[in-house]
């Protein structure tokens, strides 16, 4: 049942512990307590003062001192190293009000297997959408992303490089709900290629972090509100089930979200079918209304899941591949 904050009180339980807001199922990380997070902003700040050395000489009356006392201040500046936001990276600014530009909100970005896949040219062992019959047939996470107000987002800020081992124990359930379904490597903040977890946490969970914590504390969450907000869930309930020739009205789809979440989502399209369904959040994790809109025509598809195998059951990447529909 959901509670006035949006969150479904059944799922607080002895497990759980509230983290920024939403209830942690520690279960899934094998009974590990997430670290202390580390709620300091990264903001060094540098003062630099410059020599200013007025004209003493004529100086004969106490009536000049409030002039001097406003000359030492005005040749005073703060050098400030902060996180750009928008393009990332460091900016050195100069100013005497520079701050660390704070996120507004969070999208979580659920995205809809066989439409992604369905853009696939080739299959490998890394990607989901060569899994045969166990294909993910259920919205999968395709990230959590702090935003802005304006429509632009923070991206690369400063964290650590994503670490596998941190996550390990969470493998079982990024494997099931947050697989990549590409086979291309992707590109990390540190001129990198690597997992598509590397590529989200480095972009876009760096940017969270004074919310979620850092990288496991990170997929956590994200885990978590994803079991939260099931949207595979509310969809199939509504008749909005996997269908090769239906289409459905795209206000139906976006009104049975509406119902259960009290939110607005945004949805993606991909050559009229359902690409990505995304969820907003305020920093404490009750909803709200996305800023960007949806961008899909007025009747969508749902694709049914047309799988890509990998040859011969080899598990060796790149291979080639036979497309069929599962049925
Ligand atoms: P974004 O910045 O939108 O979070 O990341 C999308 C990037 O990750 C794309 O460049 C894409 O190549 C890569 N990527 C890897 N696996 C996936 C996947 O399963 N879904 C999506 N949407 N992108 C993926």
């Amino acid at each position: 049942v959901a509670g006035e904050d949006g969150l479904r009180k059944e799922e607080i339980s002895e497990n759980s512990v509230v983290h920024g807001g939403i209830p942690i199922d520690n279960t899934l990380g094998n009974g590990y307590r997430p670290e202390k997070m580390d709620w300091e902003r990264r903001r060094r700040v540098k003062i630099m003062w410059y020599m200013v050395v007025p004209q003493l000489g004529n100086i004969t009356t106490m009536a000049s001192i409030p002039i001097l006392l406003l000359i030492l201040l005005v040749g005073s500046l703060y050098s400030v190293e902060v996180n750009g936001g928008g393009g990332g990276g460091t900016v050195e600014l100069v100013s005497t009000v520079a701050e660390q530009r704070v996120f507004d909100y969070f999208a979580l970005a659920l995205q809809w297997p066989p439409t992604y896949c369905s853009k696939s040219t080739k299959c490998c062992s890394q990607s989901a959408c060569c899994r045969g019959a166990n294909s993910p047939s259920v919205f999968t996470i395709h990230g959590l992303w702090p935003d802005y107000n304006d429509g632009s987002w923070p991206s690369c800020c400063s964290g650590s490089a994503f670490d596998e081992v941190e996550i390990s124990t969470l493998f079982g359930a990024l494997e099931q709900y947050w697989p990549t379904l590409s086979c291309s490597k992707s590109s990390t903040c540190h001129g990198k290629k690597g997992l598509f977890w590397a590529h989200e946490v480095e972009k876009h969970g760096t940017c969270a972090s004074s919310v979620t914590g850092e990288e496991y504390n990170y997929f956590l969450t994200t885990i978590n509100l994803y079991f939260t907000y099931n949207v595979t869930e509310v969809l199939f309930e509504a008749g909005y089930v996997p269908s090769n020739s239906e289409k459905y009205p795209a206000g139906g789809i976006s009104s049975a979200i509406e119902n259960a979440f009290h939110t607005t989502p945004q949805l993606i399209c991909l050559n009229g079918a359902l690409e990505e369904v995304r969820l907003c959040f305020n920093k404490d994790f009750t909803v709200r209304e996305c800023v960007a809109k949806s961008d899909c025509p007025d009747y969508v598809s749902l694709p049914e899941f047309a799988s890509l195998e990998l040859n011969g059951g080899t598990t060796t990447a790149d291979r080639s591949f036979s497309y069929h529909e599962s049925s």
